[in-house]
């Protein structure tokens, strides 16, 4: 393994088979070719949130390029993430990948006292020669605790997009979380890495309402990591957590079911739930909400004229695509054409899906070919989608917008609600302004 290297790299494509629809609403399941980016970007906003953890991918220049691709244009601070770059000699098992990469893991750690949490992120090229990142993450953990808590997940993607590089982070971190024992007052668990200032919004919001005891994760530092126990309550503020939900309820936790906080009435419905679940009454949750509810409804009026009517097409790619669609159908009026999502998490979702017409087509996984015919065909004004689809589609005189966009922009809450409707007015006033 070569020296740490921070890092441009690739969208995986994988070819998978057709398989029957048995679901209960008339959903289109494709397998095909996929155009996504891979479960490393999550590191981007992940080490921005935990501020005192460090993310060693253990890959090959591809994995390299690609995370010092998308850091050069998203973060200005210096980057807590790094590449353990795989040579040739370590692909064809000539040296001892787990000693080399206890050589480079002792050496960061020597020199990055800072570092409290250090994640192993496997990718393609280790799972390729199945290194267990999990046997190295234990026997390291067993020489550097209690001083850094040593972690491993994997962000290949082979099978995987990219959000799920979050979701396998944060399942790798609830086995460490404390244990609150059964006796212990409910607390409120917020799940999913929020930019700092949409979380304390937040947690303004549920200390109005009177919800005091608010654990959120990932935390912003490995000391504040929160308890669980069966008298947790989890909020999901991501759709795309179900291996970490998984293993909340696997500790106890139970999920407090609710839209997504996206626009005034996701935002909403999502305070109004947890409100619900620590038994805070009615009345005084709405009057919580009611002001910060009206100033979203006021911004998002204004942009409504220039959304309203206009016809969109998710194609998979976020894991965002159900809640994004259901605020854009409900709060400004556009007209759903295709929502496509990568995995459809049927009960993480079910209150979205309930919202959206029955005229709505909604497809799972990913046949690129096919879904961009179904694109040229349907036309529609916008098309969400993967950063290599746009050019293309630019070229044949659609309009786009990248779906990457939408997890590194804050959206969630009240304050947000106007930002993401304004992120799919603005290529829409673009492409009106070239027309003229
Ligand atoms: S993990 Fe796989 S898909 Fe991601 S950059 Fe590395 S080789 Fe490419």
């Amino acid at each position: 393994m070569s020296a740490l290297a921070t890092l441009e790299g690739c969208a995986a494509e994988v070819a998978r088979e057709d398989r029957p629809d048995d679901a209960p609403r008339p959903i289109l399941r494709e397998r095909g070719q996929r155009e996504v980016f891979c479960g490393l970007t999550g590191i981007i906003w992940l080490h921005r949130k935990m501020q005192d953890a460090f993310f060693l991918v253990v890959g090959s220049r591809t994995c390299a390029h690609l995370l010092q691709s998308a850091a050069g244009v998203m973060i200005f601070a210096e980057p807590r993430f790094a590449t353990a770059i795989m040579e040739e000699r370590d692909l064809a098992g000539m040296v001892d990948a787990q000693d080399e990469l206890d050589r480079v893991v002792n050496r960061l750690l020597e020199r990055r006292p800072d570092i409290k949490t250090l994640f192993l992120v496997g990718s393609c090229p280790s799972e390729v020669i199945k290194l267990d990142l999990a046997k190295a993450a234990q026997r390291l953990g067993a020489v550097h605790m209690p001083r850094v808590r040593i972690l491993n997940y994997s962000g290949s993607g082979i099978e995987t997009t990219f959000t799920q590089g979050e979701d396998a982070c944060l399942a790798a971190l609830v086995p460490v979380m404390p244990a609150r024992p059964a006796d212990a007052p409910a607390e409120l668990l917020i799940v999913g890495s929020l930019p700092d200032i949409v979380e304390d919004q937040f947690l303004r919001l549920f200390a109005q309402l009177g919800l005091t005891r608010v654990g959120v994760l990932p935390a912003r530092n490995a000391r504040d990591l929160p308890g669980v126990g069966p008298n947790t309550r989890y909020l999901l503020a991501q759709p795309f957590l179900g291996e970490t939900a998984m293993a909340l309820e696997g500790r106890g936790a139970r999920r407090i079911e609710a839209m997504f906080p996206f626009g005034a009435e996701g935002t909403s419905d999502w305070l109004r739930a947890a409100a619900r679940a620590f038994g805070i009454d009615a009345t005084h949750t709405e009057q919580v909400i009611a002001a910060p509810r009206a100033r979203a409804e006021r911004a998002l009026a204004n942009l409504r004229p220039q959304l309203a009517g206009k016809r969109i097409t998710f194609l998979p790619d976020s894991q965002l695509e159900v809640p994004l669609a259901r605020f854009l159908q409900d709060e400004l009026g556009m007209e759903l054409v295709e929502v496509g999502t990568p995995y459809l998490h049927r009960a993480h979702l079910a209150r979205e899906l309930d919202r959206l017409g029955p005229a709505v087509r909604l497809s799972e996984g990913q046949h690129v070919e096919r879904q961009l015919d179904r694109v040229r065909a349907d036309r529609p004004d916008i098309t969400v989608c993967g950063l290599g689809l746009a050019n293309p589609l630019e070229m044949e005189g659609l309009t786009t917008k990248w779906a990457i966009e939408l997890v590194f922009s804050p959206i969630h809450g009240f304050d947000q609600a106007a930002d993401l409707a304004e992120l799919f007015a603005r290529p829409l006033r673009r492409r009106d302004l070239l027309e003229v």
